[in-house]
């Protein structure tokens, strides 16, 4: 899978990605990140990309021409793109987007190259986003200066959903927002559906040693090994937080009876505590 980044600021990019997960699938040719300079699509001595917005008003906007030849240096076509390439996604990163989350960042896994236009000043010319663009995608309902966090953003949590990159296949799943019942095609490494760690919801609190740390000690039941009594506690938990912090994603969770029992359970003696 090939990543191409369109931005202004392509040193914003260098560390970046030189870190832990994803460093490793770089090295390992698993993913490959392009990062494109908007400026290097410019003829002008200043390298102009921005210009004053028609209408009025404050701030400036980037200019429609460096942004299509950028595209057009992609082999990217104006919209409908040619049969055949239905594999690849062209995303205007917006705060006016559809909300980028996991169940977005499993769709872009599965495609061949995504391609991330980083926005600033007041936004991107609108036909680029009207000729080229498949969609706009927000991180978050607040307003960054630039789309570059927001690309990373994305890079980052759809490249560790890519197969091969996370050690263990299955870890992806048993994470928060893990995929709910229906979203999964099979099992993941012999654990139902229904069993997975996450299943939509947040995920459980976790432990490592020392067992005793600042006066707390880590719950007796994850010392003990018996998995079935850690499995139901680490569920507990998930409703538990999830119930605390985040109650919508109750609604579309893959629940089972018993976590319906425990819900209801949590329910009688209260939420406190998270
Ligand atoms: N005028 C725009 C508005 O009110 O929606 C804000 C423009 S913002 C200052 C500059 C650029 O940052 C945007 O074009 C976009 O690329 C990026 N951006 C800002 N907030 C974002 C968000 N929540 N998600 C994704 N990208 C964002």
């Amino acid at each position: 899978m090939r990543f191409e980044i369109v931005t202004i600021f392509p040193g914003f990019f260098a560390g970046i990605f030189e870190n832990g997960i994803v460093r490793r699938a770089l090295a390992e040719g698993l993913v490959e990140v392009g990062v494109h300079d908007l400026r290097e699509f410019t003829h002008d001595r200043h390298r102009t990309v921005d210009d004053r917005p028609f209408g009025g008003g404050e701030g400036m906007v980037l200019k429609p021409e460096p942004l299509a030849e950028a595209l057009a240096s992609l082999d990217i076509a104006p919209k409908p793109r040619p049969a055949g390439v239905a594999r690849e996604r062209v995303i205007l990163l917006s705060a006016q987007g559809r909300p980028f989350t996991q169940a977005v960042a499993r769709e872009l896994a599965g495609l061949e190259r995504v391609v991330l236009l980083c926005g600033r000043y007041e936004g991107v010319d609108e036909r680029i986003n009207q000729l080229y663009c498949d969609e706009e995608l927000s991180i978050g309902d607040y307003v960054l200066s630039g789309g570059e966090l927001a690309a990373a953003v994305v890079v980052d949590a759809t490249m560790r959903l890519i197969p091969g990159v996370l050690g263990n296949q299955a870890s992806g799943a048993f994470e928060s927002f893990g995929a709910a019942d229906g979203e999964i095609e099979a099992d993941v490494e012999g654990v139902p559906r229904s069993q997975h760690g996450a299943g939509g919801l947040l995920d459980y609190p976790h432990y490592t040693r020392p067992a005793v740390f600042g006066g707390l000690a880590a719950p007796e039941v994850l010392l003990n090994g018996d998995h079935q009594q850690i499995r139901r506690w680490r569920r507990q938990q998930q409703l538990r937080k999830t119930l605390a912090n985040r109650p919508d994603l109750l609604e579309k969770a893959a629940l089972s009876d018993e976590d319906r029992r425990l819900l209801e359970a949590i329910g009688q003696e209260g939420c406190e505590g998270f």
